[in-house]
């Protein structure tokens, strides 16, 4: 399983593409613009365990903005939406508003539509995403992807109920470690974050949810083939929101 992959964008797509849905039981492709999301749902075959979403990424919100509309149309057709949300780190931080302004209708829409599942990216702007959550209450479910907040904000997000989906990158840091070690186990989920995650220069690729369930027991200190276990099952649960 992985819950949060740029598939489109590997070298070679297709073949990674044919792999991914030969080995997963399910992969959720997210896009990064609207038009991506209709040029990749041309361009790979159907295929009944890898779902492609249409999203608007917050690093090129301010180049893309023109597509909104797009993608709040695209939007009533499917159950999932991603990537989007927000960056508020210094390199991206100058487009914060038009961010915003697209992540607000983004979330509005999924509460008129009676509910979406997101895949939410919010490095440097957790308080603003689950503030923007919090004015639509029927907005769905939210899976965070690669959190990389505090603990206080991982707790507030916790507390609203939200999913993680983490991969194996995220173990390469102290504070990506600690806060996979504090994650509430019945709500994580794998993720690869491929080909823009890397571990040992090489992309994480679609298949690495064994590696994240590797890395999770030993920070959880559970045996790995029970976390495996607890994945699957977290995964399951959370595609009972995403299915048409
Ligand atoms: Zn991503």
């Amino acid at each position: 399983m992985d819950f949060h992959c740029h598939l489109d964008l590997y070298p070679g797509a297709r073949d990674v593409y044919r792999e991914a849905a030969q080995r997963n039981e399910f992969t959720w492709l997210v896009t990064t613009s609207p038009k991506a999301f209709a040029a990749t749902s041309r361009a790979l075959p159907a295929s009944p365990s890898v779902l492609i979403s249409p999203g608007l990424h917050p690093e090129i919100a301010h180049e893309r903005a023109a597509e909104l509309d797009l993608l709040l149309e695209q939007m009533t057709g499917v159950k999932a939406v991603g990537e989007v949300g927000l960056d508020g780190s210094p390199r991206f931080r100058t487009h914060y508003k038009v961010q915003r302004r697209i992540f607000r209708a983004v979330i509005a829409r999924s509460a008129e539509l009676g509910g979406r599942t997101l895949s939410i990216h919010s490095r440097r702007a957790v308080k603003d995403v689950l503030a923007d959550l919090d004015a639509h209450p029927g907005y769905g479910t939210a899976v965070l992807h690669w959190f990389s907040g505090n603990q206080a904000e991982l707790r507030a997000a916790q507390d609203r109920g939200c999913w993680f989906s983490i991969g194996p990158a995220m173990f390469d840091s102290e504070n990506g470690r600690r806060l996979a070690s504090a994650m509430p186990h019945n709500r994580v989920v794998p993720e690869s974050d491929g080909p823009f995650a890397t571990v040992g220069g090489k992309p994480v690729m679609p298949w690495s949810a064994p590696e994240t369930a590797k890395r999770l027991a030993e920070v959880w200190n559970l045996p790995a083939g029970e976390v495996a276990g607890l994945l699957a099952r977290n995964g399951a649960s959370l595609r009972v929101s995403m299915e048409i």
